[in-house]
């Protein structure tokens, strides 16, 4: 809810915390083009120049920033990569799409953004109805194309998120899986966003990067301008916006305090076991998807990686990595976790994420639909690459790894099989650990036939509570039946918990890193968690002030 909303004038937004934290930046207002409703005008003759000045222009400046990024992604991907973006040079040196706007202003007098859309829409079309497979491909670049026109002719130059300057505040109404590929956590202080659900991705992005989030803020991206200052309490869901010299103390006041407390926090972290204080010991490990929050984990004090998520690496990819890419990838992260525990997550996909070389089919329900080792076993080649990939890092490293939204016992067992399979073909005879993702209610029902074919298993508890709850994890207009810490979904913990045996269990969903939830938790026999690595530190000094009362505590 917003008090007023004029510009330069000190504002306060209430909305619902889902990150915790202070932080104090400016705003990076975030419009992704494609997204939005571009404005269609009609020009008159006497403008044709100034609109073909605009196109050449936005084209300058995206052949520019492509060269940029060719060398940037040779650098870490190789040449094959870079192809990628210099095919797409070329693409606007080619005389015939030159020609083409030129002629569609021209005949159509509209204006620049439209003539863009107007013409790349229609390429894109023409190479998706090919036969060739391979130039239907190209259908998705031309669209990246369109976007880095129209994110130029904007004024915004792409990916803009990507070049973040120092101590940004991300605004945006919200942030899609794709977008939040590019974000940094050296950049981005704190997000504030108009739909961000507990788990959706930007509040779980916010999380991971350790950095504050608001959400659920109505009308955000015409009250907050690029540039205002903006000072955020994550913990209490609330920003200031342009603040006066009060706040501005106010805030510093409050941030020398929790300065103090955090770096106690993180003190014990690091050299005490975490005990609750009926004497179970807990471990606490954290959730990663790079070699920088790998980093910040082992700082923060985890005992682990209790989940290496995959997904951003084959999401920022331009082709499907080969397994010796994936494994350079995964080696290359996780050097600082070597004695550790590691518990990499094969590909989630489908539903919301889809990297663009796959090509997934659209499906009515994509939620329901094929996600997670449906994918897998849907696409053999996906899964091998992968389990060559993860059996390569398993001769360094003390790895698990985990098989993404199980529902049926065939699901692990086909896994479990080929892994089983490769393993043989290349002489490795130590298999790494196997373990199921519990996040259907399926799944979370049938612990006595899934723990026979695995090794351990991981409660994801943002997807058990969409798929319990009945109710998306982005879907604004449901948050309130999106409840993490439902009865129902304690229940299923539990249960999982009971009937796991002596099969390691740990929860790793967004509900994990809950300080408020700890005590309740532990109620339900869990012994492990992971979370966001930069929450390590809060979440052990909140087991150690609290009680487990299960069988089997000391007091
Ligand atoms: C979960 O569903 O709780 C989980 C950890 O997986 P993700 O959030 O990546 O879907
Ligand atoms: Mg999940």
């Amino acid at each position: 809810m917003k008090t007023e909303s004029v510009k330069d004038k000190m504002i306060t937004l209430v909305g619902k915390g889902v990150s915790p934290g202070l932080a104090k930046g400016k705003a990076f207002v975030y419009i992704d083009v494609l997204q939005r409703d571009s404005e269609l005008y009609v020009i008159d003759r006497a403008q044709i120049g100034e609109e073909q000045a605009r196109i050449d222009a936005a084209i300058d400046a995206v052949r520019q920033s492509l060269t940029i990024d060719a060398q940037k992604i040779e650098r870490q991907l190789g040449q094959q990569s870079a192809d990628i973006f210099l095919a797409q040079e070329a693409m606007l040196l080619d005389a015939s799409v030159v020609d083409e706007l030129k002629r569609i202003l021209e005949a159509e007098l509209i204006n620049a953004e439209q003539v863009v859309r107007t013409v790349f829409r229609l390429l894109a079309r023409r190479f998706r109805d090919m036969s060739n497979e391979v130039l239907r491909e190209r259908g998705d670049d031309i669209d990246d194309l369109s976007r880095r026109l129209l994110l130029s002719l904007a004024g915004i130059h792409a990916h803009s998120l990507e070049k973040l300057p120092a101590n940004t505040v991300l605004v945006a109404r919200r942030l899609l899986p794709s977008d939040t590929v590019f974000l940094s956590r050296s950049s981005t202080v704190a997000v504030l966003a108009e739909f961000a659900g507990p788990a959706a991705h930007a509040a779980l992005l916010a999380r991971e990067l350790g950095v504050p989030c608001v959400g659920g803020i109505p009308e955000l991206l015409e009250t907050v301008h690029t540039g205002d200052v903006v000072l955020l309490n994550g913990a209490e869901g609330t920003a200031v916006i342009n603040p006066d010299s009060q706040a501005l103390e106010r805030y510093e006041r409050s941030l020398d305090e929790v300065q103090k407390r955090k770096e106690t926090m993180a003190q014990v972290s690091l050299t005490e076991r975490t005990v609750t204080l009926d004497g179970i010991e807990v471990s606490v490990m954290a959730n990663v998807r790079s070699r920088e929050d790998v980093e910040l984990a082992m700082e923060r004090g985890a005992d682990g990686i209790g989940l290496f998520r995959t997904e951003p690496f084959f999401l920022s990819a331009k082709h499907f990595p080969s397994d010796k890419e994936f494994a350079e990838f995964l080696i290359g992260s996780l050097h600082s976790a070597r004695e550790r525990h590691i518990d990499i997550r094969l590909l989630d996909i489908g539903a919301d994420k889809n990297p663009i070389y796959l090509h997934l089919p659209p499906e009515p329900d994509p939620f329901l639909g094929r996600r997670g080792v449906r994918v897998l076993r849907a696409y053999p080649d996906l899964l091998e690459a992968q389990l060559r990939a993860v059996l390569e890092v398993s001769r360094q490293f003390r790895i698990g790894v985990l098989i993404p939204m199980v529902t049926t016992e065939s699901d692990v067992v086909q896994v479990a099989e080929q892994l089983q399979k490769l393993a043989v073909e290349m002489g490795i005879r130590q298999l790494p650990r196997l373990g199921a993702m519990i996040e259907t209610p399926a799944a979370a029902l049938s612990i006595p036939s899934l723990k026979k074919h695995v090794d351990f298993l991981s409660i994801g508890s943002n997807d058990l509570t969409q798929y319990t709850m009945a109710a998306g994890r982005e879907n604004p207009l449901v948050t309130e039946y999106f409840i993490d810490d439902h009865p129902t979904i304690l229940r299923l913990i539990e249960l999982v918990v009971r009937e796991s045996g002596d099969t390691p269990v740990s929860l790793c969903g967004e509900l994990a890193g809950r300080i408020d939830v700890i005590p309740r938790l532990l109620r339900t026999g869990i012994k492990s968690l992971s979370v966001a690595a930069a929450l390590v530190p809060d979440v052990k000094n909140a087991i150690r002030n609290s009680r487990s009362y299960h069988v089997g505590a000391a007091s």
